[in-house]
């Protein structure tokens, strides 16, 4: 007798206020990990130099992102910072049923409405070491004006009230520490039994 063990990939959700570096954390852990799949959004917002349609996001219209809508196609969908972004339901479940661990890089009302209504995910909250921290990272990477900052940062002071909703909290002050936690709750949640299916097979 044999026993061939099927494993089931894990939804992770990685969330958190903008500016907390989370975006490089998805990054390292797509590159030095391939058992992981990359969910791509789809959004309304321009491409930026250096993104490319399909692998960054998929870059659509707002008539698209409505038929979308209307489709149901979405998983989660949430307008954040005046753009709109989705994650397609269908691309989600092809990978998870071939095996795949998932990953999705969405805004905390995403993750808040996904936490409500799935029961199998892993969800990881990206914290700043402080809001001075933010503000200086907000301001350094140069991409909003004043104005801007401030909004983020009012919203990343709800959004952190709300940190009891995941079940994982890493904060990103040194970038290298931050990950290999992040590799660490990763590694663990890969081992849970509930995602091993063993089939006993006859010789
Ligand atoms: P950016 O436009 O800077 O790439 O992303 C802005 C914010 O949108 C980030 O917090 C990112 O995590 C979030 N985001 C990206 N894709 C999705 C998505 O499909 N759904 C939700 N809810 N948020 C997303």
């Amino acid at each position: 007798m044999g026993v061939v063990i099927k494993q089931l990939g894990m939804l992770l959700i990685i969330s958190g206020p903008s500016g907390t570096g989370k975006g490089t954390l998805v990054r390292k852990l797509m590159d030095s990990d391939p058992s992981f799949a990359f969910s791509c959004s789809v959004t309304t917002r321009a491409a930026r130099p250096g993104e490319i349609d399909g692998v960054h996001y998929h870059f659509i219209d707002d008539a698209e992102y409505d038929r979308m809508l209307v489709e149901d196609a979405f998983l989660e969908h949430a307008t954040v910072h005046g753009h709109r972004y989705g994650t397609p339901k269908k691309q989600v479940d092809t990978l998870l049923k071939s095996g795949k661990n998932v990953l999705l890089d969405i805004d905390p009302q995403g993750a808040l409405s996904l936490m409500c209504r799935l029961k199998d995910y892993v969800s990881v909250f990206i914290l700043p070491p402080s809001f001075s921290a933010l503000r200086v990272r907000l301001h350094t990477r140069n991409t909003d004006d004043p104005v801007e900052i401030e909004r983020r940062l009012r919203n990343a002071r709800l959004e952190v009230l709300n940190i009891a909703r995941y079940q994982y909290a890493v904060i990103n002050d040194d970038l290298d520490l931050a990950f290999s936690q992040l590799q660490s709750i990763v590694n663990a949640e890969k081992q849970r039994t509930t995602r091993f299916i063993p089939t006993i097979m006859e010789d």
